[in-house]
């Protein structure tokens, strides 16, 4: 009888968990969907346009196998972050492959790591972008460099990400004779991605702009970019070259910079035009949505940044307890410096320490992080996705949002 009652009232918890359980209301054509996939190994943003057409912007792993990972330290990143893709795909039309991935960099944690890579059977390793290349597949991949890998040079190309880049090299090479399309990102350009499933409602509404790559930025007109360097580029570090766009539906947009530099710094970094966020907030103006720069480091998110971006929402992709440093935390939730001050999202918890609970607290609960954008891009919402938990549930709601606010 006993065994009985404890059995009963087990599956009484359990239905009354599972009933004030909530998940993500299913994407339906006309919504676009921004996650930000946390495992605290490195960046991947994976966006639903409003066709169903999708974009994964990087799949980091740095290769620390024995740091802290969300959800658990059973596969790699590039495994987790393909298992939470792929249930989305399911869902979506098309071949179930992503239909745009770009590498926003050569590092580690933007795009995979030659240690503890997984052995593959096309002879390249299993890391970050090759792994979800392998479990997912793209049907087409963008980067800075393709096809020379010479920017600023062969060399510092090649060392920007150490034995791993060959292995790169390798997968695009089997992937292409498999049929995947490559190209190079290219600067200014409008609509190089592009919606590819059922496009034509949205034709007037959505557009995707590529504003800076290589320290080059768009000039703000036709595809015009330039160079926004008088130093000898081969001074610069990798992060200076990473490629940002800008998505906008309706009144609705959304910035994404990888880890694009916001100044120079001595004891860090050897090249002293390293100013790339200045010249494209220039272009970019005011968004909804942004991706803080690379993690919220001591070099990125500059106060002209903050203020002319000035994103409603802003998005720390992080997998360091640096991430960000409190020094960039303190800027930029600094009245003075950033009046408009946005809300702030973050994927992981390791910084938590470190800034001190004054600090921590200006964040919502940490998690995947979907924005959702309704029909026609007039209005938005945020939710945090339990990243510990394999089904995803709801932990965070925010309001719905006016897209366009104060533009
Ligand atoms: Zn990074």
């Amino acid at each position: 009888m006993k065994k009985i009652l404890i059995s009963l009232s087990l599956v009484l918890a359990f239905c009354w968990s599972a009933a004030a359980q909530e998940y993500l209301p299913k994407w339906q054509e006309g919504y676009m969907d921004i996650h930000t996939i946390a495992t605290g190994r490195g960046d991947a943003t994976f966006i639903v346009m409003p066709d169903g057409t999708t974009l994964m912007i990087d799949a980091g792993d740095n290769g620390k196998v024995k740091d802290k990972q969300h959800p658990d330290n059973s596969k790699r990143a590039g495994e987790w972050q393909s298992i939470y893709m792929k249930k989305i795909l399911a869902g979506l039309p098309g071949n179930g492959k992503v239909d745009y991935a770009m590498i926003t960099h050569f590092h580690d944690d933007h795009m995979g790591d030659v240690q503890e890579m997984l052995p593959g059977t096309h002879g390249y390793g299993l890391s970050g972008i090759t792994l979800v290349g392998e479990l997912v597949g793209y049907n087409k991949l963008l980067d800075r460099a393709y096809p020379k890998y010479d920017f600023p040079s062969k060399k510092k190309v090649a060392d920007a990400n150490k034995g791993f880049m060959e292995e790169y090299h390798k997968f695009v090479q089997y992937q292409m004779s498999q049929g995947m399309e490559m190209e190079q990102f290219k600067v200014g350009a409008l609509n190089q991605i592009k919606m590819v499933k059922n496009p034509k409602p949205y034709a007037k509404k959505f557009e995707i702009r590529n504003l800076a790559a290589n320290a080059q930025v768009w000039t703000g007109k036709g595809t015009k970019a330039e160079k926004q360097y008088t130093c000898d580029p081969k001074l610069f570090d990798e992060n200076v070259n990473s490629c940002a766009i800008r998505i906008t539906y309706g009144n609705f947009r959304y910035f994404n910079g990888g880890d694009l530099s916001g100044g120079a710094q001595k004891d860090l970094y050897k090249a002293k035009d390293r100013d790339m966020e200045t010249p494209v907030a220039k272009v970019c103006g005011k968004v909804d949505v942004a991706k803080a720069n690379h993690h919220g480091y001591y070099d990125t998110c500059n106060g002209f940044f903050l203020n002319t971006v000035s994103p409603d929402v802003l998005i720390i992709d992080a997998r360091s307890q640096n991430h960000p440093v409190p020094s960039t935390m303190s800027r930029m939730v600094d009245h003075m410096v950033w009046p408009a001050k946005g809300e702030f999202y973050i994927t992981v918890d390791q910084a938590c320490k470190k800034l001190g609970e004054e600090l921590w607290s200006n964040f919502k609960p940490w998690g995947h992080i979907v924005v959702r954008v309704y029909e026609g891009g007039k209005e938005y919402q945020v939710f945090v996705l339990d990243a510990d938990k394999l089904d995803y549930p709801v932990i965070y709601t925010s309001e719905i949002k006016k897209a366009g606010n104060k533009r």
